[in-house]
């Protein structure tokens, strides 16, 4: 008999800035461990910004966890020469996916020379460091992610040029996709349906974030360049106390979820923003299956 197959799940976290996030950040990691993700993403600092303290997540993440890291790599502020470099070591490292990202320059930062210029040159050069790397790999892939929009990316003209280009990026070798926020149900679907219709076939996982208070939907309508959720922010804005704002942003938040299964979503991703509680509010509310506690090697 097949094993029983789960919805996939995952989390976000971002390097922490200093003594006090880090021991945050690692409370909130031995947090969400025990509901056995099947990978948990690492970003990158614009610019490689924050290279080292990444480097340094994931190879603690590889060491001292039972968690499976993906590790977020952006074109911009790195010389191909310099992005190979990571590349192989990453993979050196034992890093197995890699999360393909142009990323965007810092304001009035320069462009190196040489950079890449869009995320699937880097897909492709993922998948040259790892030929190379093939002994090591015992000739198996890397997996690599791309970014999925379903709302227009800012830079865009239409969702019709962002679908194209993630066609472009599944040509150059991408396994999965991952969605930026988004705050209308069907906003989710409509991306996957028009993915399908030209012709893209890999995963598109919906990226969903606990939107607890008005400052974080603001913030994250300027981030995915969408306009804020208002009737979301006036609900938010509206709450008497903390529990009752965190309570609405869970609910909105598993109702983009639940849509987005019922629509079919391979898994969930959850930005957690480094923080443990509303991100397991949001699982207890889901109630998703996940395989049984010795792991997936017994389900096998
Ligand atoms: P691309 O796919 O290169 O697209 C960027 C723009 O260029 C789009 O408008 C696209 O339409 C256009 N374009 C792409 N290819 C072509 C082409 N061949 N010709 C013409 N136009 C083209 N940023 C970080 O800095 N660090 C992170 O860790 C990070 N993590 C993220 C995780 C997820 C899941 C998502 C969705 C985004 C993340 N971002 C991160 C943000 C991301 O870097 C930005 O959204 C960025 O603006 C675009 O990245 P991209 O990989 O989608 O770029």
């Amino acid at each position: 008999m097949p094993p029983p197959t789960y919805p996939a799940l995952s989390y976000e976290l971002y390097p922490p800035r200093n003594a006090a996030a880090e021991d945050s950040l690692w409370t909130t990691i031995r947090r969400l461990e025990p509901t056995r993700p099947d990978f948990v993403s690492v970003t990158y600092g614009a610019a490689g910004s924050n290279q080292e303290t990444a480097i340094d997540l994931l190879r603690r993440l590889l060491t001292e966890t039972s968690l499976r890291p993906l590790a977020h790599l952006t074109c911009v502020g790195s010389s191909r020469g310099e992005l190979e470099a990571i590349v192989d070591r990453l993979i050196g490292g034992g890093v197995r996916g890699i999360l393909a990202l142009r990323g965007d320059a810092p304001d009035g930062s320069e462009t190196h020379p040489g950079e890449l210029q869009h995320a699937d040159e880097l897909v492709r050069l993922i998948r040259d460091v790892e030929a190379k790397r093939s002994a090591q790999l015992a000739a198996g892939r890397v997996s690599v992610g791309v970014a999925a929009y379903a709302t227009r990316h800012p830079d865009s003209p239409s969702v019709e040029q962002d679908i194209q280009v993630l066609l472009a990026k599944e040509g150059a070798g991408a396994d999965f996709a991952i969605t930026q926020v988004y705050f209308q149900p069907d906003d989710y679907s409509g991306l996957v349906s028009r993915a399908r219709d030209a012709g893209v076939t890999i995963p598109i996982i919906p990226g969903v974030v606990p939107m607890t208070s008005t400052r974080r939907l603001t913030k994250l309508s300027e981030l995915a360049g969408i306009g804020v959720d208002q009737a979301l922010w006036s609900r938010l804005e509206g709450a008497r106390t903390d529990a009752e704002r965190r309570r609405i942003g869970v609910a909105a938040t598993v109702d983009l979820a639940r849509t987005a299964l019922a629509d079919g979503a391979p898994g969930i991703h959850l930005y957690t923003f480094n923080e443990h509680s509303a991100a397991l509010d949001v699982l207890d509310a889901l109630d998703l299956k996940r395989p049984p506690e010795a792991g997936l090697a017994a389900s096998m």
